[in-house]
């Protein structure tokens, strides 16, 4: 079993160093054959500099520079993309999370496909930062019926084939069990060790509360209706037609056989409203349905996922 340990890193020159002797420490004592993708995500101060002096001493060692600021998921996504081990472990650059737990993730992948830490004692301030997770935790787990309790840890361990799967957009990896998860992947979760941040400052704020809540709502239309897009416009539209329908032909009885006055009254505008607005949502559902197609066919992306072929000599 071949290692792939990947590390975004932003702006993280007091941490690499040490980062790297605890990294290598762990791995060598593992015994296995292994690389460290370090990926620098366009951080302004010396911590590709660094990375380029490591690299020299360590053939292990594979530093994908960035060109600009991405974030951190297009920070792993880069290292997916380029690493190599049967098994990809990945983990924040700033020492928060603990190298020593990597052989208890290797470990427990043997029986998974995916391996999520979980920062039990969780050592950032708790208004800030612990109190948001909790809730986040908390609503991602019952949108998306993936329960973990700790999202947010960048700690994981995933199966190559996983992650050679994946595409992250955005500000997604922090979904990556949830979307793996319905693509049929085992997912499990294991409690692993957190430090406070030492050194360097974190890069995220409260702010990021409200995009988590926008990702999750993505996710979970993705998650329900992306392959069926007519199925979740449609019946807002038959209902809002119908109704605007109802409305409408009460109006036009009062108006033929009563003669009542109907140009002013509110009711008009509701029931025309609602034809319309009935009307557009199932051509946005159809336009979806038109979408899926393009989106699969184009890219010859299946609906399903294969884990194993059996016969027929393959
Ligand atoms: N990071 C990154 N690009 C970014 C922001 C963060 O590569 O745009 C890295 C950062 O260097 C660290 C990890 O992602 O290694 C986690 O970031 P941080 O510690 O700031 O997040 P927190 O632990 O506060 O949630
Ligand atoms: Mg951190």
């Amino acid at each position: 079993m071949t290692v792939s340990v990947v590390v975004p890193l932003y702006n993280e020159e007091d941490n690499v160093g040490i980062l790297h002797d605890r990294l290598r420490d762990v791995l060598d004592k593992i015994g296995t054959e292994y690389e460290i993708i370090y990926v620098d995500d366009g951080s302004s101060d010396r911590t590709l500099s660094l990375l380029e002096d490591l690299q020299k001493t360590d053939k292990n060692i594979l530093v994908l520079s960035l060109r600009r600021n991405f974030g951190q998921t297009a920070a792993f996504a880069a290292g997916f993309d380029f690493a190599k081990g049967d098994v990809v472990i990945t983990m924040d650059g700033d020492l928060q999370n603990d190298p020593k737990d990597i052989p208890k993730l290797l470990e427990t992948i043997k029986d998974y496909d995916l391996v999520s830490g979980w920062r039990k004692k969780r050592k950032d301030p708790f208004l800030a930062r612990r109190l948001p997770s909790m809730i986040a935790n908390w609503l991602i787990s019952k949108v998306t019926g993936v329960r973990l309790h700790d999202y947010g840890c960048s700690l994981k361990a995933y199966r190559r084939d996983v992650v050679k799967n994946l595409r992250l957009y955005g500000e997604m990896h922090r979904f990556i069990p949830a979307v793996a998860s319905w693509y049929g992947v085992r997912v499990a979760e294991i409690e692993t060790t957190h430090h406070p941040r030492l050194r360097g400052k974190s890069k995220y704020g409260i702010s990021r509360t409200i995009k988590v809540l926008l990702d999750l709502i993505t996710v979970k239309f993705l998650q329900s209706f992306s392959t069926k897009p007519i199925q979740f416009f449609g019946p807002i539209g038959i209902i809002f037609s119908i109704a605007g329908l109802g409305i409408s032909t009460y109006l036009a009885v009062e108006k033929i056989f009563r003669g009542a006055d109907i140009g002013g009254r509110p009711l008009l505008l509701l029931g025309v409203l609602l034809i319309i607005v009935g009307i557009q949502f199932v051509g946005m559902g159809l336009l979806g349905e038109m979408l899926v197609r393009v989106y699969h066919e184009s890219q010859k992306k299946p609906i399903y996922t294969i884990k194993k072929i059996l016969g027929h000599g393959r």
